[in-house]
């Protein structure tokens, strides 16, 4: 049996991992492109955003896509292009980043969480249909941790009740879902591109749609300078010029022009990094009490550029041992390892208490006839998630001997696991990250 490095043996991981690590991937391209925007003084200018905007529609394979200033921006505005108004609700499962959700209070609406899958980690399927009522308008379906979501069955559902669908694809650009590209099978796709995602270009979102009405809407909210008289839908044309939802939602323009030289590249790229996550679980299969979060290798569907990657954790196949214990053993052997992903939304305050905009009530029901509050109750899976996920080293280039190191250093943790059971003191009663996802 192998001492472990917690417990005073030699570290597993003894090679420095290099740039394995180091994202995003920056040239002189890029440098050039930024330069160019600076010296011109058109940082707010909008020629590179759309020409951006059209590259991007183009290799998503979608008629329309529309830049903003920052994803959860883009979320709002795909909201609100589904008509998302007061007293609506809107379906988010509920662990993700808050950003898919939170923007419909300031549409009125309200949130109604749905369960995870805990295999997938992205909404199940089988936890929607019953959460949908006649103030339901659209569903927010989250590609988690560049896993795609169960679209076939949740767009089925979706259309029977003519309820639309977004797809918050902030974790998942690129990716694939049997041969789709994610964004583009839902009603509208709306996805971050800040500088922790896969795809990162700064502070940056985008909105893409075949849907000239979600589009033309999506704009109105926050584009004012593009919301002329000349769209196509009718009842918009006379509040051109002014931004109706009162934002200002523009793609600065030294993002675009890093995301048109980014978009270039980002395919091979991700095709590395997939390679090197798959090499890294692969070296790991049949490893008790560890399972990779990933798709079938024949399904046609990818992880695209596999953001902030993480392991599903099954503690019984451990003799009970805490997460936080496993985590903290797999960190002392120099992996990269930490507990849970996103907490659970409907557990933070903000969605139970928090009165936002002084309605005399919790802005979760300002504006409802039903408490959705209540509902919250059935949501088992993302309650028990935080203490079964974690973050495992993201690599972005495939260097076998770093990530063969870095796979031992989980084996050996997982192989050894009954020397830590003694002075394993358990999970924290709460779990999971307000904030970001990403961390190493
Ligand atoms: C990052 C993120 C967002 C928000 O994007 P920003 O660019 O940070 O505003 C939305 N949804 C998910 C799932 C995210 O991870």
């Amino acid at each position: 049996m192998a001492q472990l490095a917690i417990l005073g043996g030699e570290r597993a991981v003894q090679t420095p991992p290099r740039d394995s690590f180091h994202w995003p991937i920056i040239t002189e391209e890029d440098e050039a492109e930024v330069l160019d925007v600076l010296r011109r003084g058109a940082m707010s200018d909008t020629d590179i955003t759309k020409r951006f905007e059209r590259e991007f529609a183009e290799w998503q394979g979608v008629e329309y896509a529309l830049g903003f200033c920052n994803g959860t921006a883009s979320i709002h505005a795909a909201m609100y292009g589904c008509g998302v108004g007061v007293g609506d609700e809107v379906i988010c499962p509920a662990i993700t980043y808050w950003a898919s959700a939170l923007p419909c209070f300031s549409l009125g609406a309200t949130v109604a969480f749905a369960d995870i899958d805990p295999v997938t980690l992205c909404l199940d399927p089988n936890d929607l249909e019953h959460r949908i009522t006649n103030r339901t308008k659209a569903i927010v379906v989250v590609h988690y941790l560049g896993h795609p979501a169960d679209m076939d069955e949740i767009m089925a559902v979706a259309r029977k009740h003519g309820v639309k669908v977004i797809e918050d694809v902030s974790h998942a650009q690129g990716g694939l879902y049997k041969g789709r590209r994610l964004g583009t099978i839902g009603d509208v796709g709306a996805m971050s591109m800040m500088t922790g995602k896969s795809f990162a270009i700064g502070e940056a979102g985008m909105l893409v749609t075949n849907s000239r009405a979600i589009y033309e809407r999506a704009l109105t909210l926050g584009h004012y300078e593009r919301y002329t008289a000349d769209l196509e839908t009718e009842a918009l044309r006379p509040f051109a010029g002014l931004p109706v939802g009162g934002y200002k939602y523009r793609m600065h323009q030294m993002s675009s022009a890093m995301g048109r030289v980014q978009l270039k590249y980002y395919d091979a790229r991700c095709t590395e990094i997939r390679r090197a996550m798959n090499y890294f679980w692969d070296i790991l299969e049949g490893v008790p009490g560890i399972r990779a979060h990933r798709v079938a290798a024949d399904s046609g569907s990818d992880m695209a550029g596999w953001y902030a990657a993480h392991g599903l954790y099954l503690p019984e196949e451990l003799g009970g041992l805490s997460l936080t214990r496993f985590t903290e053993a797999v960190r002392a052997e120099g992996a990269a390892c930490s507990p849970g992903v996103n907490m659970a939304l409907h557990q933070h305050p903000l969605l139970q208490t928090c009165d936002v905009y002084g309605h005399g009530k919790p802005t979760r029901i300002a504006n409802s006839e039903r408490d959705v509050r209540r509902v919250d109750s059935s949501l088992s899976v993302s309650e028990r998630i935080n203490y079964r996920a974690y973050y495992v080293p993201w690599f972005k280039k495939f260097y076998p001997e770093i990530i063969e190191e870095q796979a031992n250093a989980y084996r050996k943790v997982c192989e050894n696991y009954q020397s830590l059971l003694a002075e394993d003191r358990g999970d924290p009663v709460l779990m999971g990250r307000a904030g970001t996802t990403t961390r190493g």
